[in-house]
């Protein structure tokens, strides 16, 4: 199957053939050896990506449950934890936590600026928090997360680290080996994520990853309120998945499987930097349109951004009439909705795909009045990709 339309919403991201074509392979039963082998595979390519020598899950369910398995594994009722949060997402942690009956305090930035890491390093030495949650880049504000500074001074204090990679895994760098700082005890505890995003395949997969640390947290825990999350229930599958939990999203699985190879072949330090060209081509390119992006580059995502309109665009028609055109965006969040809209480019997006809504975009401006040169911001978007990649 072909796609139609070129979507460049932040997450679902373009699929590609290959997986299209993984999705439509015949279903077959979980416990069949054909696709018990190909579950495997995928969890070992799991392991490989975020290089984690502890353990990853893989269930069906969105980058939300993905955020609850993480958390309900990892800090129990009464405990403590401190949400770094870049926006909308970064706040989500907060309902989900005191649903658990977790204390939570939270650190929010300005929208589109980040959290001062002075105010993190003394909310730390204030109390002693079970964890520290960072939104590796929100998906609402277009900023992305400093991990070099934040995983040292949150490991410094002994709290977990749990990384949101919703919009990140696949495209910035999650290594689990990492030691931050040079210090082998400040590793990233929890990476969660799902599937609609960098990973490049339809909705409908959250996958976490686990670190010795984030384990040894959970087997600390006698019980944890939560029966389809608890790690301990899906253990025995993620290690043989002839074994039956619940049923696993047998098509998502295959398409799971093809993604991870695609990312695997590219490598994750060419996926890095083709992401940090495409960011930055795309603002610059959308800047000769008088658009400027809510986050400053030096804090700007690589995978999205949110742009901000230049006077005299209307919101709902701009982006009704880049439809029109078979290119879709994302509305802005909050109380930026009307004045600016988000554009995903991540995962298999490539750098044609982004030229054309690029151009689609300066037409859909053009037809609001805007006297805007699409041809200058096609030229500035492949000079940007070829002087980053220089
Ligand atoms: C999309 C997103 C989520 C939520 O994922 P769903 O699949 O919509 O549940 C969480 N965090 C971030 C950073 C996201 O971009």
């Amino acid at each position: 199957m072909k796609n139609q339309e070129l979507l460049l919403v932040p997450g679902p991201t373009p699929v590609v053939d290959e997986i299209y074509d993984a999705l439509a392979s015949e279903t077959r039963g979980h416990t069949d050896p054909r696709f018990v082998e190909v579950f495997k595979r995928a969890i070992g390519n799991t392991k490989k990506l975020f290089r984690t020598d502890g353990e990853v899950y893989i269930v069906a369910g969105s980058g939300t449950l993905a955020m609850e398995m993480a958390i309900v594994n990892t800090v129990a009722r009464g405990e403590r934890l401190l949400v770094i949060s870049h926006g909308y997402f970064g706040d989500r942690f907060t309902p989900l936590a005191k649903a658990f009956g977790i204390e939570v305090d939270v650190l929010q930035s300005e929208w589109g600026k980040r959290v001062d890491p002075a105010l993190v390093e003394q909310k730390v030495k204030e109390k002693a928090y079970k964890a520290v949650t960072i939104t590796h880049a929100d998906t609402s504000t277009g900023v992305a997360s400093d991990l070099d500074t934040l995983i040292p001074i949150i490991k410094a204090s002994g709290a977990l680290a749990v990384v949101d990679g919703v919009v990140a895994t696949a495209a910035m760098d999650e290594d689990m080996s990492k030691a931050y700082g040079g210090h082998e005890a400040y590793r990233i505890d929890v990476v969660l994520t799902g599937s609609q995003k960098a990973i490049g395949i339809p909705p409908g997969l959250a996958l976490v990853a686990f670190s010795k640390t984030a384990l040894a947290a959970r087997a600390a825990m006698e019980t944890i309120p939560a029966y389809y999350t608890d790690i301990d229930n899906w253990r025995p599958i993620m290690g043989n998945p002839a074994m039956y939990f619940a049923t696993p999203p047998v098509n998502l699985i295959y398409a799971l499987d093809v993604a991870l190879q695609i990312v695997l072949e590219e490598g994750m330090k060419a996926r890095e930097a083709r992401h940090v060209a495409f960011g930055k081509a795309v603002r610059a390119a959308l800047g000769v349109y008088g658009m400027t992006a809510l986050a400053n580059e030096d804090v700007a995502a690589p995978t999205l951004s949110c742009l901000l309109y230049p006077e005299g665009v209307e919101d709902a028609t701009f982006r009704a009439s880049l439809a029109s055109r078979g290119v879709i965006v994302a509305g802005a969040l909050a109380h930026l909705a009307g004045k600016a809209f988000r554009i995903g480019h991540m995962g298999n997006t490539t750098a044609a795909m982004l030229e054309e809504g690029i151009v689609a975009i300066g037409e859909a401006l053009q037809e609001q009045g805007l006297d805007v040169n699409t041809e200058q911001a096609v030229r500035v978007f492949s000079e940007t990709i070829e002087a980053v990649q220089a």
